[in-house]
């Protein structure tokens, strides 16, 4: 790697908040057809982090919108949050060859963009979809399941911002009984996607 561990690199665009020509992780250069970028509102109060593409989100550049993305709008459209108000990303923006996890160093590479995302949209909160990411961005074990709900922090470019542990969508199409806990999850975001959301949970 020619950057320097903390620099952010040339490849990373702070206009459109994308990733151009990245070419850290060799494995992955090889498994993608291109890099994925969040989407959303560079101002939006939310801000949804994953793990990583997958087939669809590959073939179509943009995150969850595979089966996947469709519990995710339907769980949104429930709870009154218009998917168009919130920013989707993933801690890694290219697909892991056979939809394995990305490993640490994958992770690592990534984790540039994905803090500098972050610091850009400076959301009211963030939310963790799945146990990859909030570990990741918790730098903890995290059982997903029981912390559901949770409020943590995490330190982005140097500002501390709320994370929201959520079940990932997925895991209401294996165990139905997930499906109450990302509801009840989702609530407690649509709470923080209003003006002055953050009031409902104090200093946090
Ligand atoms: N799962 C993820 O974690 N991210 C996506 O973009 C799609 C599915």
């Amino acid at each position: 790697m020619d950057d320097e561990p903390d620099a952010v690199p040339d490849c990373w665009n702070e206009e459109t908040l994308g990733v151009t020509g990245c070419e850290r992780c060799p494995d992955l250069v090889e498994s993608r057809s291109q890099i994925v970028d969040g989407v959303g509102p560079a101002d939006a109060n939310l801000l949804f982090v994953g793990e990583a593409p997958g087939a669809n989100e590959d073939e179509q550049g943009e995150p969850f919108v595979g089966r996947s993305g469709g519990v995710l709008d339907s769980e949104l459209r429930d709870a009154g949050i218009p998917r168009a108000d919130v920013r989707i990303t993933n801690c890694v923006r290219c697909r892991p060859p056979e939809n394995r996890d990305p490993n640490a160093e994958e992770l690592g590479n990534c984790r540039v963009y994905l803090d500098s995302e972050i610091a850009a949209i400076d959301p009211d909160l963030v939310i963790t979809l799945g146990k990859v990411p909030a570990e990741h961005l918790l730098n903890r074990d995290v059982a997903v399941t029981s912390e559901a709900g949770d409020i943590d922090e995490v330190v982005a470019d140097g500002a501390a911002y709320p994370v929201l542990v959520c079940v990932h969508p997925a895991a209401t199409l294996y165990d139905p009984s997930q499906q109450e806990t990302f509801e009840e999850t989702l609530r407690i975001a649509a709470e923080y996607a209003g003006e002055g959301g953050q009031s409902a949970l104090g200093d946090f």
